[in-house]
């Protein structure tokens, strides 16, 4: 018997006990009139009160017989009443011990339930997943038998989710889950593992060419388009497909290599691609550099790249754009567009930003000492600017060293402005108030909205390179750079063109005032030394 179980017989028997306690008295007035009539019936029958008088009145009087009875129908009375009650009164202690034992088993199965599925959709969520992949990798090595994993990642979700907003953004992977759910069997699990990115887990698969006809089932569920505030938008996704044993054993390994198949199906034009070895020559770093970031970081394996701006009119170099590079040991330099993203993925973009500000901000320090009275601007990436911390980094930054903050542009780009405007409005407000320049970074490429420009506190546009260099050969683009200058100088700012690779882009954007200039016609971003010997062979050191 378990604990509770004791406790019950324990209680019903303590209230079986005092319940008798009444049965007892009732049995007890009944023996005493017993005792009292006996008494009376024998005096009056025979005017005295003795052994013999009681016998025969006992024996003679029929009603004392009855009154005989008496105290044996109280205490069975009694006690069969207490026994009622105290079986009763368990049984209500039994009935509300079991309500309140349900009643904590639905909320451990809530609980259980949101910490494994996702609020969104309802589906199974990152946790949940792992473990059916774990379990059913167990299965299918123990039987066997073949087992494929599905990656698949909505393709330009975020363009959605920015132009049409996140409630639409939010209705669209739902009406997505609905129409993958209904495609997937009840045995296989599909998931969703945070923001666009889907997982489709079939435990068992009669032989690998099989997952070709759950791919054209996905894209064929995907085909029709999807209906959202009366606009019908076309939605396709990347699948990339794993299997297992063949691909791995294991749930990471399973798991990395769908992914690598999904970065490969981002890019052919088939919007999926099954798992080989051959795959991972296309991303052979992405899978390792998730996790040496953070160590890079620590270990300052980063470095800085300098890019010379020159002012159009003097033809002097009157600063620098900071460019950050990963110098690897197994892989060697590794360009900014293969980490930036993977740090704004993981979060370490913070400590990349201020990695880069404080290494920026020292370096133009020591060229402020040598007289190089150069500007240095930093590259603010959508995550970091609206990281409310970011003014309080910079003060601190600034800080540490001696440098006059108009020295100090940050770059930073359309789009995470137009994320959360008001929140990246009041940080810029915050940063330009500390005497720092605010600039435009790659426009033209984004959302060019001037409403906000206006409000922004901007000293700068930088014209994107797409359009600079190929401005002598497509006249489209030439326009667009002419009528961003102009429309730039209507508004009070400065013009910077990066991009410019050869001298007619030089001679064309002098014909058209542009302010300052930015490219490999004039250097390369160059490591401190060799900008510094390019400095003194330009004669400018
Ligand atoms: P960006 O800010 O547009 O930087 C300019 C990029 O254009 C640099 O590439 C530069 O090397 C390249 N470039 C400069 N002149 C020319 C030219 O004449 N022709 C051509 N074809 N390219 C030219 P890089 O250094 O690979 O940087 C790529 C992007 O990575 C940057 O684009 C920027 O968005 C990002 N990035 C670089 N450093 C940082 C950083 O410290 N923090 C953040 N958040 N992002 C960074
Ligand atoms: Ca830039
Ligand atoms: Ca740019």
């Amino acid at each position: 018997m378990d604990k509770i179980g004791q406790a019950l017989k324990n209680n019903s028997e303590i209230m079986k006990s005092r319940v008798t306690r009444p049965a007892v008295y009732g049995t007890s007035i009944a023996v005493i009139a017993l005792v009292l009539a006996t008494l009376l019936s024998a005096y009056l029958a025979s005017g005295k009160i003795t052994l013999y008088t009681i016998m025969r009145a006992q024996k003679t009087n029929f009603t004392l017989w009855i009154l005989d009875i008496m105290p044996f129908v109280f205490a069975f009375w009694g006690q069969y009443v207490s026994s009622i009650m105290a079986f009763e009164a368990s049984a209500m202690v039994i009935d509300q011990t079991e309500e309140l034992r349900n009643q904590a088993a639905s909320l451990e199965h809530q609980a259980m339930h949101a910490a494994t599925h996702d609020s969104l959709t309802n589906l199974p969520n990152r946790i949940l997943l792992r473990d059916r992949l774990e379990q059913a990798l167990h299965i299918a090595q123990r039987e066997g038998k073949i087992l494929a994993f599905f990656l698949l990642d909505i393709d330009h979700f975020k363009e959605i989710n920015d132009t049409l907003g996140h409630y639409n953004g939010d209705r669209l992977l739902n009406s997505i889950a609905l129409r993958l759910r209904s495609m997937v069997r009840e045995s296989d699990t599909l998931a969703r593992l945070g923001g666009d990115e889907f997982a489709i887990l079939l435990p068992v698969i009669k032989e690998k060419n099989n997952v070709l006809v759950i791919v054209e089932k996905i894209q064929q569920s995907l085909s029709s388009p999807f209906s959202l505030e009366g606009i019908n938008l076309d939605v396709q996704a990347s699948i990339g497909i794993a299997v297992a044993p063949e691909n791995g054993k294991d749930v990471d390994t399973i798991i990395q290599r769908a992914d690598v198949a999904m970065y490969v199906a981002k890019q052919n034009n088939k919007g999926y691609a099954v798992y080989s070895p051959e795959l991972d020559q296309h991303s052979p770093k992405r899978l390792t550099l998730m996790g040496e970031l953070r160590q890079a970081i620590e270990n300052d394996d980063l470095v800085l790249y300098y890019q010379p701006q020159i002012d159009i009119k003097t033809n002097k170099i009157i600063g620098v754009e900071a460019l950050v590079r990963w110098q690897h040991n197994k892989h060697g330099m590794i360009f900014p567009d293969e980490f930036i993203s993977l740090a704004e993925r993981t979060g370490l973009i913070k400590q990349l930003s201020v990695w880069v500000l404080k290494k920026a901000l020292a370096q133009t320090e020591q060229w402020h000492k040598k007289n190089l009275k150069l500007k240095v601007a930093v590259n603010i990436s959508p995550v970091t600017l609206l990281d409310p911390d970011l003014p309080e980094i910079i003060t601190g930054q600034l800080a540490a060293v001696n440098l006059d903050p108009r020295f100090i542009t940050v770059e930073i780009t359309e789009g995470s402005v137009i994320k959360d405007p008001q929140l990246a409005l009041d940080i810029l407000i915050r940063i330009g108030k500390m005497g720092i320049e605010i600039s435009i970074d790659d426009f033209g490429t984004g959302y060019s909205s001037l409403a906000y420009l206006k409000k922004l506190p901007v000293k700068e546009l930088k014209i994107d390179k797409s359009f600079v260099m190929d401005m002598i050969k497509d006249e489209s683009d030439a326009v667009i750079v002419k009528s961003t200058i102009d429309l730039a100088h209507n508004m009070g700012l400065k013009v910077v063109a990066e991009g410019v690779e050869n001298r007619e882009i030089v001679e064309r954007l002098k014909k058209m005032n542009c302010d300052i200039l930015q490219g490999y016609h004039y250097s390369r971003p160059l490591s401190v030394a060799d900008f510094e010997s390019w400095l003194k062979s330009h004669g400018r050191l």
